[in-house]
């Protein structure tokens, strides 16, 4: 049995129940480009949150979670509401339990036993993962044959509209849709999704992730601060987005702008948009080999024009390139979480080392290193 089935089995009896997984997910390149109706290039990763879950008949949502291990959290159906109480980690999941039912898809009770292996805050989306779970098991065991995009959209409602977490729909659209072999090309203006194959170890290569264990507490408000930059500078140009800046049209588009902040912010989305396409076009030509310059350069717009980077993922960068990857990158929304590097599989070893040589030196606590390669995303086990 697997560990969710166990703890399903230990909190809630020894009926039947189905078991759904949903992967966390690592952005390749395309940062903070998302809210700005931009591009991304994320693919799912092989650590996943595992559900196993079963319809009631007593008209409540039961929740438990093996990382949360103190608690069986209960509502009634009629109560599962936004604005309420702070719900804590359950408010992820009867959020989604929420938006389903807001969008017309009627649920009864349900036992839920969360078993998860993605790390929280590490930049690797538990989050989504929590909800992509969730979601396809709750639709699924209520009969709803719900397209996996809905169930990303559903999932962004619910962190967006019960949590109360202003994400974009990156992270979810990944964890829901992304394929096994591929990274998942989503132009979130245009609302198209295309899996591009991606096989590093095809090249020889493999993306090392360092997760550098850092967690700024100004993550969240600098992320609103991003956001709101990047609206008004859209607004002071007179556009819906600042994916409405062709590239071409940068040096103009930031001409008309009088603030240097702002300037920066722009170029950082404009050229950032510029470099997933990059990205696309260099994997279905050349292969994985092509594309380190362009997580490089995304890491230096990130910190240099964006500002969303800190020690501990410069460090980490730096390191990486010096100890032999081809390109290497912060990913995620900054301030802490985890750094990719693109790396040839026989020199894992000694970029690892190097990374956490230099956390050493600078007395930082020290990265949990790991290899992704792009997995499966949401579905029924
Ligand atoms: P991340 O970058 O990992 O998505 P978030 O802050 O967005 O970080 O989401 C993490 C939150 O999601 C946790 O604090 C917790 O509330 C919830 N969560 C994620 N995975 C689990 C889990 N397996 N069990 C319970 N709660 C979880
Ligand atoms: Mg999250």
């Amino acid at each position: 049995m697997s560990p969710a089935a166990e703890l399903f089995t230990s909190t809630f009896g020894s009926g039947e129940f189905a078991e759904f997984s949903a992967p966390g997910r690592v952005n390749l390149i395309g940062e903070h480009t998302d809210y700005n109706n931009g591009l991304v290039l994320p693919f799912a990763i092989d650590a996943r949150t595992h559900v196993a879950a079963a319809r009631n008949e007593d008209g409540l949502v039961r929740v438990v979670s093996a990382q949360r291990p103190e608690e069986i959290r209960t509502l009634k159906v009629a109560d599962i509401l936004p604005g309420g109480e702070d719900l804590g980690w359950a408010g992820y999941v009867f959020g989604v339990y929420w938006a389903l039912v807001d969008a017309g898809h009627s649920l009864g009770g349900i036992d839920l036993a969360i078993d998860s292996n993605v790390p929280v805050g590490a930049g690797l989306s538990s989050s989504a993962a929590l909800e992509c779970a969730v979601g396809l098991a709750m639709s699924t065991l209520y009969g709803h044959d719900l397209p996996l995009a809905d169930i990303a959209r559903l999932s962004q409602r619910a962190e967006n509209d019960f949590v109360g977490m202003p994400c974009g729909l990156m992270d979810q659209m990944a964890s829901a849709t992304c394929r096994e072999g591929s990274v998942l090309f989503f132009d979130i203006g245009h609302d198209t999704t295309e899996n591009i194959p991606f096989d590093p170890s095809a090249d020889g290569l493999a993306i090392l992730l360092i997760d550098t264990r850092a967690h700024h507490a100004l993550a969240d408000g600098e992320y609103a601060a991003r956001r709101a930059s990047c609206e008004q500078a859209a607004a002071q140009l007179g556009l819906n987005s600042l994916r409405d800046i062709e590239f071409d049209d940068l040096d103009e588009a930031m001409a008309r702008l009088d603030d240097d902040v702002l300037r920066r912010r722009v170029r950082h989305i404009v050229t950032e948009n510029r470099r997933v396409e990059n990205v696309v076009a260099e994997l279905r030509g050349s292969g994985a080999s092509a594309i380190g310059p362009d997580m490089t350069a995304s890491h230096l717009s990130l910190r240099d024009d964006f500002e969303v980077s800190c020690l501990e993922l410069d460090v980490a960068v730096e390191a990486a390139l010096a100890a032999g990857a081809l390109g290497a990158r912060m990913t995620g929304g900054g301030f802490g979480g985890s750094v990719i590097a693109l790396v040839p599989l026989d020199a894992i070893e000694t970029v690892g080392r190097a990374a956490t040589d230099a956390f050493q030196a600078r007395a930082l606590t020290l990265p949990v290193l790991r290899t992704v390669s792009p997995a499966q995303g949401a579905r029924f086990d």
